[in-house]
């Protein structure tokens, strides 16, 4: 995607939008996962939207969103369904309210696949096949139970098996393995990362969860208010952070030490797009902040190679103390 905006309808009606994607760029090749991680409120899920052609009505967009040479954007509401579950698919956080309690798991993995008028035995045979890639034991049985019958971490499989039932190229994963606990949640992640190693899928992992990204993306896109802060090889943004807002958040997390000091939480409150602040907007909570980025929005420029940043002093962050990741 490039440059990449969502507006939605602010409070105010008629003319009042809020900017909650501004100027999003990155790419995803296949076989990688791009991780997007930020704060709530910093536009990695409505970005996630946009690619899978879920926003909220009223939103309006620009920039590009190319896919296999087309934009996104520019396409029909009906070419959109078409490629949702086919070519781009979504797992979503809750696995419970993305199955259908009434209906079989089987039914609903199938759905994707009858639609498209497989035979009946074809669709069965297909159903098993893909709850087995998903991990589920013993699927030929467990093809018959309904939702509540699975455990959680069952679900998000069944979950999976329903998004590549499409043959999906994208896979968007909203917080996959938040609602889920940590044994789990570490199972389903190596079953994503495999689907990216052995399959080519590419992906997009949104998460708030650093340590998530840290395990399956090979790049990482931080997203501050609406905007990049920082991009590039996931190695580098969370070992050599360029921009503070990404050490601030590396040195938030437990399980990521620095050298001289334990986690320590971000200061102050996320900026939100609807309040903004002006120039750059984490100029409030930046501990480096100066006048000038008061007034002037900092570009997103490449510090190192392959790694972006939007920050006035970003080489000056980069000479500091580099920062190790121990989950990366
Ligand atoms: Fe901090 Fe200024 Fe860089 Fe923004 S531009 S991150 S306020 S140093």
């Amino acid at each position: 995607m490039s440059g990449l905006v969502v507006d939605l309808p602010g409070p105010a009606g008629g003319t009042d939008f809020v900017r909650v994607v501004d100027g999003v760029s990155f790419d995803v090749p296949p076989a990688t996962t791009v991780g997007l991680i930020g704060e709530s409120g910093s536009g990695k899920t409505m970005t996630a939207n946009a690619l899978i052609g879920l926003l909220p009505d009223g939103a309006e967009t620009g920039g590009e969103l190319r896919w296999r040479g087309e934009d996104l954007l520019k396409a029909t509401p009906a070419r959109r369904r078409a490629l949702r579950g086919h070519e781009i698919a979504m797992i979503f956080q809750d696995p419970l309210a993305a199955l259908n309690p009434t209906q079989t798991i089987a039914r609903q993995v199938g759905e994707i696949l009858r639609r498209s008028g497989r035979p009946r035995d074809e669709v069965r045979r297909r159903v098993v096949e893909l709850l087995d890639r998903a991990g589920v034991p013993d699927p030929a049985t467990r093809a018959d139970s309904y939702p509540h019958e699975f455990s959680g971490g069952l679900r998000q499989r069944a979950v999976i098996a329903m998004a590549l039932a499409g043959s999906p190229a994208l896979l968007l994963a909203d917080e996959p393995t938040t609602a889920l606990d940590v044994t789990v949640q570490s199972r389903i992640l190596r079953l994503l990362r495999s689907l990216q190693d052995d399959d080519g899928l590419a992906m997009v992992l949104v998460s708030h969860d650093l340590r998530v990204v840290a395990h399956v993306a090979q790049e990482t896109v931080v997203m501050y208010a609406g905007r990049v802060a920082e991009r590039g090889p996931t190695a580098a943004v969370l070992h050599r952070p360029a921009h503070p807002y990404t050490r601030a958040l590396v040195q938030s997390v437990p399980a990521v030490r620095t050298r001289t000091a334990l986690a320590s939480p971000l200061p102050g409150t996320p900026a939100t797009p609807a309040n903004r602040p002006s120039g750059c907007a984490f100029h409030p909570r930046c501990p480096l902040a100066r006048d000038r980025c008061k007034v002037e929005r900092p570009v997103v420029r490449e510090i190192a190679p392959g790694q972006w940043a939007a920050c006035h002093f970003a080489e000056e962050v980069l000479s500091t103390e580099e920062v190790r990741h121990d989950a990366a």
